[in-house]
């Protein structure tokens, strides 16, 4: 896929990278025993070696490391069994040591790739150059006093991993499938809950523009974005800032800047710092972190089916589309709800109810999966009636919204409302012949060959029996008896 801006002097190309820090999920954090808990008071999980006490030392968390591991085998990539902790030097208030744990040169995850799945069922590989682990720093405060800022470190030394990408992304569009790719994976492996509102997932953008086909252009990197929606603009409204740039004359500098949604731009914070700048050297407190093969063996052995391959399996063995299957594999829950609801069924059938019926039922009311009144249990019996014949597709719509609305089960909602198709030979030829004998000139019009008018007389014998006549019947006897 290509996305082209259309400068004055001609088209150009966005090359972006991303930079993803994922909060790890683990009970203590990557250096201490202190509480990764959310929401709890200001400063009541800190341990001495988050405040930075001098002489406290470090003590690497393993649950941690095997959350790392477990991540990087899910993006398909290189675990490295020899790793270094390196100190990134530089000074901010809530970062009490001065320097912030990380790895430089020597990550424990090298190169993998993420397969995007964009909205037209195509896919594209994109290269992960690496993924490292990282404390977290501290949280400034500025709304507390009128005079001073306060400083929160319950989140000092929570471990993140920060997942580099290449420079392989080229359009917004792609950016968001990326992010919400990654996501996903990060969700079925149980190492990042993947809540962007929340912080616990956080976005930095490279974004640079070059003629197709030259090299790549000066980057500015878009710090902190929240949202995958806000990604995807700060990329597009980033790339025609420097498109115009560019075509004024000027140069694009090497830069750190922040997006402001409200008014649509992006601003300068800094100019971009470089590597040496901060100082890194291994950490003298931290023994380079080693494993063997075995420890990765063990934790892949763990591994959930990934969303590729469970999206592979859902065209395979349910015949769905790439679209469709990647729709439900988007999320664990929605995969997790359609295979109980395709379970001994057609796959098929149940994809379009879970996706067209439910999903657009869901969407309107604004509720997850998880909170759905219609349980897959019930939906599945749905798919049952219609399958069994015992309602239409017409008529299991009408229940399927009382299911929306009351949660209840449709085999009671159909006996109580009495929707049971009406299958009966009998029955159906009398509401028949009703409708022929109200309308002889009509069937005249038939016999005459106008084909068309049958369809009216179905619709007509439907009407009067309330929807629940067998269409199929209907259609049938009603031929016989026209034209038979
Ligand atoms: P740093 O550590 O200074 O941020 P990295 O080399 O780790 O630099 O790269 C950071 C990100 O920038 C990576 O995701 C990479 O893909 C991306 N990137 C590198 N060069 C470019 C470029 N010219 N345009 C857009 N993104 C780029
Ligand atoms: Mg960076």
């Amino acid at each position: 896929m290509t996305y082209i801006i259309e400068g004055a002097t001609g088209p150009w190309e966005i090359v972006v990278g991303l930079e993803v820090h994922c909060q790890v999920i683990s009970k203590s954090k990557l250096f201490s025993g202190a509480s990764t808990t959310f929401g709890n008071d200001a400063n009541s999980n800190v341990s001495l070696v988050d405040a930075a006490m001098p002489g406290m030392l470090p003590v690497i968390n393993a649950e941690c490391v095997r959350q790392a591991v477990k991540t990087g085998l899910g993006l398909k990539a290189k675990i490295n069994l020899e790793s270094v902790f390196s100190r990134k030097n530089y000074f901010y208030a809530d970062l009490p040591q001065g320097y912030q744990i990380s790895q430089f040169d020597k990550p424990i995850v090298g190169e993998g790739t993420i397969i995007l799945d964009m909205p037209d069922g195509s896919t594209k590989a994109v290269g992960i150059e690496r993924l490292h682990l990282e404390q977290d720093a501290g949280k400034s405060m500025h709304d507390q006093d009128p005079k001073y800022s306060h400083i929160d470190l319950n989140r000092s030394g929570v471990a993140l991993m920060e997942i580099v990408s290449k420079p392989d992304i080229r359009t917004p569009e792609e950016a968001g499938a990326y992010l919400t790719k990654l996501r996903a994976i990060v969700r079925y492996l149980g190492t990042c809950d993947g809540n962007m509102n929340e912080g616990s997932m956080r976005c930095d953008a490279n974004v640079s523009v070059r003629r197709p086909g030259a090299e790549f252009g000066t980057r500015c990197e878009i710090k902190n974005v929240n949202s995958i929606r806000f990604v995807m603009q700060a990329i597009e409204i980033e790339a025609k800032r420097q498109v115009e740039l560019i075509e004024g004359g000027g140069e694009v500098v090497q830069q750190t800047r922040l997006y402001d949604p409200r008014a649509g731009e992006t601003r300068a914070m800094r100019s971009k710092e470089m590597a040496h700048d901060y100082r890194y050297f291994p950490d003298p407190d931290l023994l380079p972190l080693v494993f063997d093969q075995a420890f990765v063996s063990e934790i892949e052995k763990t591994l959930p089916e990934l969303p590729d391959e469970k999206k592979a399996r859902f065209m395979r063995e349910n015949g769905l589309s790439a679209y469709d299957a990647g729709v439900l594999v988007a999320d664990q829950e929605k995969s997790e709800y359609y295979e109980v609801v395709a379970k001994g069924r057609d796959g098929k059938l149940a994809a379009n109810w879970v996706i067209t019926n439910l999903f657009g039922a869901l969407n309107k009311a604004g509720v997850d999966v998880a909170e759905s009144p219609v349980s897959a249990e019930n939906l599945g019996k749905l798919l049952d009636l219609i399958l069994n014949d015992t309602i239409s597709g017409r008529i299991a719509k009408d229940v399927f919204e009382i299911m929306i609305e009351t949660g209840d089960d449709p085999d009671k909602i159909v006996a109580e409302k009495g929707l049971t198709q009406i299958t009966d030979t009998g029955a159906i030829e009398t509401a028949i012949d009703e409708v022929i004998a109200a309308n002889p000139d009509k069937v005249q019009e038939i016999r005459d060959g106008k084909d068309r008018m049958l369809g009216w007389f179905v619709g007509q014998v439907m009407k009067s029996t309330g929807g629940k006549a067998n269409p199929g019947m209907v259609n049938q006897m009603l031929r016989d008896k026209i034209l038979g």
